[in-house]
């Protein structure tokens, strides 16, 4: 809802337990204890966002946030283990060793009637959000309904100010109000509509995802540290394959990452390298098995098609330039600077990924005495691992990969000196150059049909027993 809009005085729909099938055994007793000691306080305390949502569809939510029309200070002192904490809202805390319980005091907008603290709009956007409000105003500043169901442990019913309920079992995000006022306070709420509908597997609402095509630009004037945030719960979520189809097919990615776009552009398109494709991959396959993904490998991939026009840009530029070496430190701190302007990437991970372009150079000396002391270099398996998604895409340096994979496997079984194949991206810019004349071409955005929706994983769950 707008913020120049009043809220207008609605009843919730109340679905009784037998209905929704929640049970408390699938919440975590933490948030368990929050909801009744708020309650036995005397404070309206309730289980909301991605938690309701999540235990509807029957999954097992990550974290549970709480909401009440307790003030974070009431909230303080009820709880010993609690801290406050945010800048843009303020927010409490209550922590149980590892697991944290987010409460949040409910907002309203600037119109609600007795709304304490502030709210602070520039042109359209909410630069900062700390307007207490009531129950229904909170239901209606939320960004999906499917986000905005609350259960209580009062008579364990979920309350739905905004259709949420029926839209989860539909499997549809729908936004709250008008959705370009909505993104326009708030553009990440974009990233938010993809994110959600591709971990979930949702659809997007036509009048929600038709808004996208004409507010995306507005991607550019989040803050960069937001979006580092949101890059993570897109591409380390699990669900990294999903989510950059739905960002291609909704021209959120051009918005993200300019440079890789415009060098994929092709026929109004993008052409996704196989390179990234299977980074992606890649990377929910490891989530999926519980092992440790770092952003710097799936950032090497996805600024590569960056680095590789902008190499061929300088080729053409100092054609006297020999220096390799030179030539891609160059071009790669051209990328990241870049890349850093949209989304705040840190040092650490760009850093790591630099290195894994840099060390492609090293897959060259094919000695095997040498060969043998760079697979004791602590970054030689991320390199290994990048050169071997390379050579989907440049089918020459598959013997190259072979090689270094018996060598791995056992160097002793080895020719003492390994094929000689250039792994040098320069050596790759003459592929870049013969495409590049549509690369100088402005990006031209293109309609385009959103992901093909996967079938739906089953009904909402409704028997699990209670407690
Ligand atoms: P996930 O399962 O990925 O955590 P989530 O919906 O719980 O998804 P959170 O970022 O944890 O996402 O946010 C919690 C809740 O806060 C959301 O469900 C939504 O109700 C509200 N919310 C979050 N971000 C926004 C936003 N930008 N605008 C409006 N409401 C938001
Ligand atoms: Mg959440």
């Amino acid at each position: 809802m707008s913020a120049s809009q009043p809220a207008a005085p609605i009843t919730p729909r109340i679905i009784p337990r037998e209905e929704h099938g929640i049970s408390r055994r699938f919440i975590s007793p933490n948030a368990l204890r929050v909801l009744y000691r708020l309650n036995e306080a005397g404070h309206q305390a309730y289980l909301v966002g991605g938690a309701v949502r999540d235990l509807l569809l029957g999954g097992r939510p990550k974290d549970f946030d709480v909401a009440t029309d307790a003030t974070p200070d009431e909230v303080r002192r009820l709880f010993r283990n609690c801290r406050l904490i945010g800048r843009r809202f303020r927010l409490a805390h209550v922590i149980f060793g590892p697991e944290i319980i987010e409460v949040a005091t409910f907002r309203g907008n600037e119109s609600a009637e007795h709304g304490e603290g502030e709210r602070h709009i520039v042109d359209g956007m909410i630069v900062r959000d700390n307007v207490w409000g009531s129950i229904e105003d909170d239901a209606l500043r939320r960004d999906f309904t499917a986000n905005s169901l609350y259960y209580t442990v009062a008579d364990f019913s979920v309350r739905d100010w905004t259709g949420g309920y029926e839209d989860v079992r539909h499997r549809v995000l729908r936004l709250i109000g008008d959705p370009a006022t909505r993104y326009r306070e708030d553009p990440v709420r974009m990233l938010r509509a993809v994110r959600l509908a591709a971990k979930l597997e949702f659809r997007i609402d036509d009048a929600a995802w038709a808004a996208i095509f004409d507010l995306a630009p507005l991607i550019a004037e989040s803050a960069p540290a937001r979006l580092f945030d949101e890059l993570l719960k897109l591409f380390m979520g699990g669900h990294a394959f999903e989510s950059m189809r739905w960002l291609e097919a909704s021209g959120l990615f051009h918005e993200l990452f300019p440079g890789t776009a415009h060098a994929l552009q092709r026929d109004g398109g993008l052409q996704v390298p196989r390179l990234l494709e299977l980074a992606l991959e890649g990377t929910d396959a490891r989530i999926a098995a519980g092992r440790p993904v770092t952003p710097a490998f799936l950032l090497a991939a996805l600024l590569w098609p960056a680095l590789e026009a902008a190499l061929a840009e300088d080729a053409c530029a100092h054609r006297d330039m020999h220096d390799p070496q030179l030539a891609l430190t160059r071009a790669a701190n051209r990328v990241v600077r870049e890349q850093c302007q949209r989304i705040a990437l840190p040092k650490r991970f760009t850093l790591t990924m630099m290195e894994i372009w840099q060390l492609q150079r090293r897959f060259e000396q094919t000695q095997r005495r040498k060969a043998t002391r760079f697979l004791s270099h602590p970054r030689y398996r991320a390199a290994f691992d990048f050169l071997e998604l390379r050579a989907h895409d440049e089918p020459q340096l598959r013997p190259l990969v072979d090689w270094w994979a018996a060598l791995a496997a056992a160097p002793g079984s080895v020719a003492a000196e390994g094929p000689h194949i250039a792994t040098d991206p320069l050596a790759t810019v003459s592929r870049v150059e013969a495409g590049a004349a549509d690369d100088v071409r402005a990006p031209k955005r293109k309609r385009r049909r959103r992901p093909r929706k996967t079938p739906g994983s089953g009904p909402m769950v409704a028997t699990p027993t209670e407690v």
